[in-house]
């Protein structure tokens, strides 16, 4: 076996059906403040609600990417409210909201995650302006405590339950070529693809939700670890220059990618989809499961296709022109 290092990163998690009625139970914060979106809010109230008067406010301006003013007017609104603690409850843009208080107040944070997208289990955090989008990574940002309650995904309309789960299901794939795969988070990327895979491909209700929130939860911790690579650079700049939505771009690109990088390495991903590649198994599951197959239909003009190429090429170590390929495949 090849030599690796693996880190494993901090935190609690939580998961069951039902376990976010508890979440209050497991917060000591003494002025928590809520963050959820609007629609997310009556959610936000019922599972806060046994904090009592220990909730010091609530924060529902949260955008998708996390702009720079929101994240500012986050910071200021969690600092006037002298919160010790943060208690996100929402998809990907909620939990990122709360990592940009986290990341300058050094608050922890409990997150209640209702989507696939992973951020939860994650120490990176993203904030957006006009010049394009700003990572990094810090433990500040990693939540104290997940609650993974698949009850509350139940409500998740079939066109973003799929295409979050494809997302969740990018994070796997790529987290077995990333610059950071080992052999410990390899396991979980595999079993994360059975999980989504299966969770998608079954009659929905509580099963379905309950395996799709287990592949999340881990396509989620192996992203945190082994990191990002030829995929996420590609829908970084395709979200980021052109505003597709996160969760689809993922979705479109992820069987392209895979027949670019197809070789060894993918090999456990296609078993785990029972195909003989990962590209071929991640294909006929789009198929199967009507996720979004084309650039074109998500928003993206194909006349932007040689300036997107080159903004990739300028970020990866791959040819302009492999890259135009690719993407013209995805159109
Ligand atoms: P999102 O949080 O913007 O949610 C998408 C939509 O779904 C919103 O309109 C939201 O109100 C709605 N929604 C959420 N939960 C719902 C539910 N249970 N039922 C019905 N509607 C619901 O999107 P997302 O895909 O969860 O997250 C995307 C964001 O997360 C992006 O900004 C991405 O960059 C970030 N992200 C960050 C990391 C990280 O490690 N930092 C990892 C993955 C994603």
């Amino acid at each position: 076996m090849r030599a690796f290092r693996y880190e494993s990163l901090p935190g609690r998690v939580v998961f069951g059906v039902d376990s976010a009625l508890d979440v209050a139970s497991e917060i000591s914060g003494q002025r928590v403040l809520v963050l959820a979106t609007p629609r997310g809010l009556p959610l936000a109230r019922r599972l806060a609600q046994p904090l009592g008067d220990r909730v010091a406010g609530e924060f529902t301006a949260v955008r998708e990417h996390v702009p720079v003013a929101v994240a500012e007017q986050a910071v200021a609104c969690a600092r006037s409210l002298g919160a010790d603690c943060l208690l996100a409850i929402g998809g990907g843009s909620t939990v990122g909201t709360a990592k940009a208080i986290a990341l300058e107040l050094r608050l922890p944070i409990v997150a209640v995650p209702t989507t696939y997208a992973g951020s939860e289990m994650t120490p990176v955090w993203g904030m957006t302006s006009a010049d394009g989008k700003r990572t990094g990574r810090s433990l500040d940002v990693l939540p104290s405590l997940v609650v993974y309650d698949p009850s509350l995904t139940m409500g998740l309309p079939r066109e973003l339950t799929v295409t979050s789960a494809m997302n969740a299901m990018a994070h796997s794939v790529e987290g077995v070529y990333a610059a950071g795969a080992n052999p410990i988070s390899s396991l979980m990327a595999v079993e994360s693809v059975r999980a989504l895979a299966s969770g998608l491909q079954a009659k929905d209700g509580l099963e379905a939700r309950t395996s799709l929130l287990y592949g999340a939860y881990l396509a989620g911790a192996v992203f945190a670890v082994a990191g990002s690579g030829l995929h996420h650079k590609i829908c970084h700049v395709l979200g980021g220059a052109y505003a597709l939505p996160h969760a689809a771009t993922h979705t479109v690109v992820l069987p392209h990618v895979a027949a670019f990088m197809d070789g060894p390495a993918l090999a456990p991903i296609a078993s785990a989809l029972d195909a003989l590649t990962a590209a071929e198994g991640l294909r006929a599951l789009a198929r199967r499961v009507e996720a979004p197959t084309s650039l074109v239909d998500i928003g993206f003009d194909p006349a932007k296709l040689a300036e997107a190429a080159s903004l990739v090429a300028a970020r990866v170590d791959v040819a302009e022109d492999a890259i135009r390929g690719l993407l013209a495949a995805a159109l």
